[in-house]
């Protein structure tokens, strides 16, 4: 505990009890410390004004600043627009968080693991594969630095920036426990999205946890053979495997699962390969988010015309399949997963950006 090295977020409601008790405290501080959190979030300990001084500075001795969890390197994008926060861990690694306004409720995508070791082909954050997993501290300090920005804490959150979240099992569920807990964010639990390239494990994991998260699962083929070109995740947990936990799942828990599939021209938007993902998801409780590919110079495909685009979800509509066709948000700042990231890392390696 009395260890800078701890960030202020890695805190559960029930350490900061232990905390204030282990320093001769009353009680009610760590309410007090935790309201300044995730109701106010404040930026430093020095504005949790209703402490006492000697306290805030103790604060300040024994865990890491709040700033110092996540720093604030580059920042795109504009106020009503989807924002780009690139922030600097307190080893240097860098991780991104959008922040995406949508009909009055502001989303913002976070990121689990620094780089990602399953190097989906259209992702730029897998192309330096996987350097470490993040803490839940260093997940819950990004949505704090956007609840700064926004002067509110966010509606939404969504586990779809850098990583895989079930390869940081623990980390991700500690942070949403926290995200999610009233003394914590108090964000509700369908409010928060985990994403999975497919992580068989971790879907049958979750499933026994007992919460109400939404689960989205990118499937983006409907065979094993066009899947296996675009995510190598699918030799390890192939389409049959992979849909069998999404139905065990829905199973147990009644809830709904979101499919993601990116629209690639002449790769998977052909009326076979409708016809092919109504078979895969026949029967399973699920919507279908189908997305337009967004340009990154790591892939070489392109969207598909509109005519082709609306064509494809009306073929799912129309045999009764749950389907939305999502227009890119965040083109205009860089945002395909990843981008942003390895820009930076990309000047830092030539020198001219730290
Ligand atoms: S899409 Fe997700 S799982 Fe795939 S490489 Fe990118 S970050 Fe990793």
């Amino acid at each position: 505990m009395d260890s800078p090295a701890n960030s202020v977020y890695d805190l559960t409601p029930d350490d900061w009890n232990s905390f204030v008790k282990e320093w001769g405290l009353p009680a009610f501080r760590a309410g007090q410390i935790q309201h300044w959190l995730y109701q106010q979030h404040v930026a430093s300990f020095d504005e949790m004004t209703n402490l006492p001084l000697s306290l805030r500075e103790r604060l300040g001795r024994s865990l890491r600043d709040l700033g110092g969890t996540a720093r604030l390197r580059e920042h795109s994008g504009s106020e009503g627009q989807t924002v780009k926060l690139l922030l600097e861990l307190h080893d240097g690694e860098c991780i991104e968080t959008v922040l995406i306004p949508a009909r009055g409720r502001n989303t913002v995508c976070i990121s689990c693991q620094a780089g990602c070791a399953f190097d989906c082909a259209f992702c730029a954050s897998g192309k330096r594969g996987l350097v470490r997993s993040l803490s839940p501290g260093e997940i819950l300090a990004q949505v704090a630095h956007v609840a700064r920005l926004l002067g509110e804490r966010p509606g939404n959150i969504v586990f779809m920036g850098i990583g895989e979240p079930f390869a940081n099992y623990d980390a991700v569920l500690a942070a949403v426990r926290q995200l999610n807990d009233p003394a914590g964010f108090g964000i509700g639990a369908r409010h928060i999205t985990i994403s999975t390239c497919g992580v068989v494990p971790g879907i049958r994991r979750l499933a026994g946890e007992g919460l109400q998260v939404e689960l989205s699962v990118s499937l983006h083929a409907p065979t094993n053979g066009q899947r296996n070109a675009l995510m190598p995740v699918n030799k390890r947990w192939p389409l049959e495997d992979l849909l069998a936990a999404c139905r065990d799942y829905t199973a147990a828990t009644n809830r709904i699962i979101t499919f993601e599939y990116t629209l690639i021209r002449d790769f998977n938007d052909r009326p076979s390969d409708a016809a092919r993902l109504l078979e895969l998801l026949r029967g399973l409780k699920c919507r279908v988010n189908l997305i337009p590919l967004s340009p990154v110079d790591e892939f070489a495909g392109e969207p598909p015309p509109a005519r082709t685009l609306y064509g494809f979800r009306d073929a799912l509509l129309r045999e009764g399949l749950n389907a939305t066709l999502r227009t890119s948000r965040g083109l205009n700042v860089n945002a395909a997963c990843g981008q942003l990231r390895l820009q930076s890392a990309g000047r830092t390696e030539n020198g001219a950006a730290r």
